[in-house]
């Protein structure tokens, strides 16, 4: 089982990002990848190493940016590879997943003829095609991200962040785990309670097919029938010591 962290904040979230992935390694992983979304562009970084190789190329590359998500992979469709580590694009849009996507080949060959292109061998690659695709009719990137999340069967914990809209993560989780954490003006997603201690003990716990519309200081929870629920929050009793 591999691991996800996303940060939406006012602040640098890099070492937030990368702290998380360290703190999720103990759940095993092949790769490792990095995304942000800084003033209209997103940067990407991967590694088919370890988190402390990423966590270099991040310092060499100086990554920056206030809104990101992050992978720790386990490969389930294609090899461990730099071109298979996540995040995956598409246009503007990147995407981590956590799980398989059962229906893959009948959304690839769909995508394939409207002329979208993938680059690796991975399930997780239609997730960002899909996105993109439904944001030609349906804009919005929560509603777009729905309406993928919506065709997909199998299992998955996604994060998904837009160059376009800086500022904003959608996460959504369907048979594989996902939290909230919510900061002081900052708000977190990430598959376990360990990479979020570091940031704040506030955390809700999603349920089956929610999907969460993300921003600094404000965040959305909608369930898998598109209406809005509250999720009720709790102090982790969990201490850094102890994780
Ligand atoms: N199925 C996806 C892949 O092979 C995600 C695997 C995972 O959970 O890390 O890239």
């Amino acid at each position: 089982m591999c691991g996800i962290v996303a940060a939406v904040a006012a602040r640098n979230v890099v070492s937030v990002l990368l702290e998380g992935l360290r703190r999720l390694e103990y759940r095993g992983y092949d790769s490792a990848g990095v995304a942000v979304a800084v003033n209209g562009t997103l940067k990407r970084l991967r590694s088919a190493g370890r988190v402390a190789e990423l966590a270099g190329a991040a310092e060499r590359d100086n990554l920056s940016g206030k809104t990101g998500i992050a992978h720790t992979r386990w490969a389930t469709h294609g090899e461990p590879s730099e071109k298979n580590a996540h995040p995956h694009v598409s246009g503007g849009i990147a995407v981590v997943h956590n799980g398989i996507i059962e229906n893959h080949e009948a959304i690839r060959a769909r995508l394939r003829t409207a002329g979208y292109q993938f680059t690796s061998d991975t399930d997780t690659e239609v997730i960002a095609h899909l996105i993109q695709e439904h944001r030609r009719q349906t804009p919005d990137l929560f509603a777009a991200t729905r309406a993928a999340v919506v065709e997909l069967t199998g299992a998955f914990a996604i994060a998904v962040v837009s160059e376009a809209e800086p500022g904003r993560a959608i996460v959504a989780r369907q048979g594989a785990p996902l939290l909230l954490g919510i900061g002081d003006g900052e708000m977190f997603a990430a598959s376990d309670a360990s990479a979020l201690l570091q940031v704040t003990r506030r955390m809700i716990y999603l349920e089956e097919g929610d999907i969460v519309d993300l921003h600094c200081n404000r965040f959305e929870v909608r369930n898998s029938n598109g209406e809005k629920v509250e999720r009720p929050a709790h102090l982790s009793e969990l201490t850094e010591d102890a994780v």
